[in-house]
């Protein structure tokens, strides 16, 4: 590896960090995992990645790519490997006003998006938090605030531009390399590095959003009469229904509602909340005007032996009541995993499911289940947190790549139904055929 570095450094313009240099332990380590990489490269620019790409091939060492490093497996590090670290590469800029185009680096965080867009009056429906990376959520999906109305973040995706694992640069887009256009949305890290996205940016006011709580024992009552009303609500209704939040308390915790109302107009607000207000004794109430960026909060770094153990599944509309009892149920018992439940559908589901390569269009809900701690305390979670997705497997389907921590076999398939994968593998076949970009809910060239 030595002579192949020395070669990268002739012309490589980023930063080549290896063991004993001071930035060595923060550049090794990703939200989740530290790691012990051979070497962390940090390209300052397409050639860079290019060069970056080849060196890594050339090496025969196992590579990492990291957007926002917020992968919960821990993707964006490795242990003796070459880490491609896309943090220099992170502009954002508005390329077309009248189309709202907007051209994102691929190592950009989600919150510099935010902050970017905020003073043309523009937002890009990404996630929930400011750090997470634009590459990892776009290539999996992307659910956020605006998730109802606008879509996943890959349905705003127009185009990409890729650098392959053999070092070309190519783009991506409906016209253009139009399979590997299909497999980047959904498809994860698997196809290459996208080094910029064009997004097509959605007009944004500021939005009706907060937190309104309801006690413990009214979940069940709470649950469902939330899930009813999102069937029927204006799409400007994004939620998340949150159980057992170990910060608030574990089992004892409030049933936490945020609810995003996409708008600034207070009686269009009121039309959506109210109904949810109506639902319970209300604990609290949080619901205010503010500015689509403040929506978005900060990610936390997990101090070292922290873990972070993340699951989740799809819920169709007629498994909806069977699956939110046993959430309530669950969540309220004692040692209860952190259950959250995130409204889907509207704009979602209008999209044909063989488009993209995100394949669960149809579904209402994702359940995601988080235990945080040391491992003894992981550990201990473990069966209960087994007995809750055992109860819920008749009534759940798949997984969302973006919440799950195991990257197993059983999980890449619970990620990419059976067409959805072959499909994929054979997009892997033409643009990576010797599995470089291996770092990841990993799809095996056909
Ligand atoms: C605190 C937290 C909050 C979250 N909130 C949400 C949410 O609201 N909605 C949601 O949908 N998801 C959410 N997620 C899940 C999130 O989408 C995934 O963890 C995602 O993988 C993070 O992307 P990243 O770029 O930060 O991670 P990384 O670990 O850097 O990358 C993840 C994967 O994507 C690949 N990758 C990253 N960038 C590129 C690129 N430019 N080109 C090619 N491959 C790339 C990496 O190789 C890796 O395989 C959240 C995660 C966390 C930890």
């Amino acid at each position: 590896m030595n002579a192949a570095l020395e070669i990268l450094r002739r012309d490589f313009g980023g930063d080549i960090i290896e063991p004993g240099a001071e930035e060595y332990a923060s550049a090794s380590r990703t939200m989740l995992v530290t790691g012990s990489p051979a070497v962390v490269l940090r390209p300052g620019s397409v050639g860079d990645v290019q060069a970056a790409v080849r060196f890594a091939a050339d090496a025969g060492l196992a590579l990492s790519v990291r957007g926002g490093g917020h992968a919960f497996p821990g993707f964006g590090t490795n242990d003796g490997g070459v880490v491609i670290d896309l943090g220099g590469l992170a502009d954002v800029e508005v390329v077309d006003k009248e189309r709202h185009l907007v051209r994102v680096g691929g190592g950009a965080t989600w919150g510099r998006v935010a902050a970017a867009l905020a003073p043309h009056g523009l937002a890009i429906s990404s996630g929930d938090t400011r750090s997470v990376g634009v590459g990892g959520l776009t290539l999996v999906g992307g659910i956020g605030w605006k998730v109802r109305k606008h879509g996943l973040a890959l349905d705003s995706l127009v185009a990409a531009e890729v650098v392959t694992a053999g070092g070309q640069v190519v783009r991506a887009d409906a016209e253009e390399n139009s399979e590997l256009f299909w497999a980047l949305r959904g498809g994860g890290g698997n196809f290459g590095i996208v080094t910029a996205f064009t997004f097509a940016a959605h007009p944004t006011t500021d939005v009706f959003f907060g937190r309104i709580t309801f006690p413990v024992s009214e979940a069940a009552a709470v649950l469902r009469g939330w899930a009813d009303h999102l069937r029927t609500a204006p799409e400007e209704l994004t939620s998340i229904a949150n159980i057992a939040n170990p910060l608030a308390g574990g089992p004892s915790a409030p049933v936490e509602i945020y609810v995003a109302v996409d708008g600034d107009d207070p009686r269009l607000a009121a039309e959506i909340v109210d109904p949810i207000r109506r639902l319970g004794t209300v604990i609290d109430d949080e619901v205010a005007l503010r500015p689509y960026a403040d929506t978005l909060v900060d990610g936390i770094v997990a101090p070292p032996g922290i873990r972070l153990v993340t699951r989740s599944a799809f819920v169709g509309e007629e498994s909806v009541p069977e699956a939110l009892g046993i959430v309530a149920e669950a969540g309220a018992a004692e040692r209860a995993p952190f259950i959250s439940v995130r409204s889907l559908g509207g704009a979602v589901s209008r999209v044909p499911h063989d488009a993209t390569a995100y394949a669960y269009r149809r579904a209402e809900l994702l359940v995601v289940t988080t235990v945080v701690g040391p491992a003894p305390v992981v550990e201990a979670a473990r069966p209960v947190v087994e007995s809750v997705w055992g109860r819920l497997a008749p009534h759940v389907d798949g997984a969302y790549a973006g919440f799950l921590t195991s990257a197993a076999e059983e999980d890449v398939a619970a990620a990419y139904p059976e067409r959805t994968y072959r499909r994929l593998a054979a997009v892997k076949r033409q643009w990576d055929p010797g599995n470089l970009f291996a770092g990841n809910h990993n799809v095996r060239p056909a």
